[in-house]
Order: structure tokens, then C-alpha cells, then sequence
């Protein structure tokens, strides 16, 4: 079995209208409470929408917590292709999860 380097993903979730949502933002983008809590994704997320770009993969990654967020994917996936969260510099990269 394949051992992932995992990056970390923080998110935000809120206490008052349970929603989820890339950090960093000080208010509820839904309810605009200030009652946020930060928990970590477990990672795993699915490609919503993919650009390539100088060589360079950038794609919209639906998490499996319910957020999305906009990062460089180090392999070359299609739309609705599993990834998950690897280390990258200051913010995490995305990898494809390979199938059994
Ligand atoms: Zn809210």
C-alpha cells in the first residue's frame, strides 16, 4: 500500500450555520458569523474544474469536507479524478489518488 506524504488543509467550519470553507476569512461567507473554528481536511478532495497553464496544472478541487479551493495539481487529471492533499511550499499541492 502506497503511503502518502499528506499535506495539511485547513478549513473553516461554523459553529453557527455548520457550513465549511477555505481558510482564511475572519466571517462566515454564508451566515457572516464570527464564531469560526479551524479543523483539518483529511486530504482528500475531487477535481471540479482543471487549467492547464505553462506546462503547470491548476485545478478547483472539491474537498470531501464540502469546500473548495484552487490548487497546483503535480499529475495530469480530468474532471471528477480523485486527489489528495500532498506537501507543497507554503500551501498544499494535489496528487492523484491512483486506482487499485
Ligand atoms: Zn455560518
Amino acid at each position: 500500500m502506497e503511503s502518502f506524504r499528506e499535506g495539511k488543509v485547513p478549513y473553516l467550519h461554523c459553529l453557527n450555520c455548520k457550513r465549511n470553507f477555505f481558510y482564511p476569512r475572519d466571517r462566515c461567507p454564508n451566515c457572516h458569523s464570527s464564531s469560526l473554528e479551524v479543523r483539518v481536511s483529511s486530504g482528500k478532495g475531487k477535481v471540479f474544474s482543471v487549467t492547464e497553464f505553462q506546462g503547470k496544472v491548476y485545478a478547483i478541487i472539491e474537498m470531501e469536507e464540502g469546500f473548495r479551493l484552487y490548487a497546483n495539481v503535480l499529475d495530469k487529471v480530468e474532471i471528477g479524478e480523485e486527489v489528495i492533499a500532498v506537501k507543497g511550499d507554503g500551501r498544499p499541492n494535489f496528487k492523484r489518488v491512483s486506482k487499485p
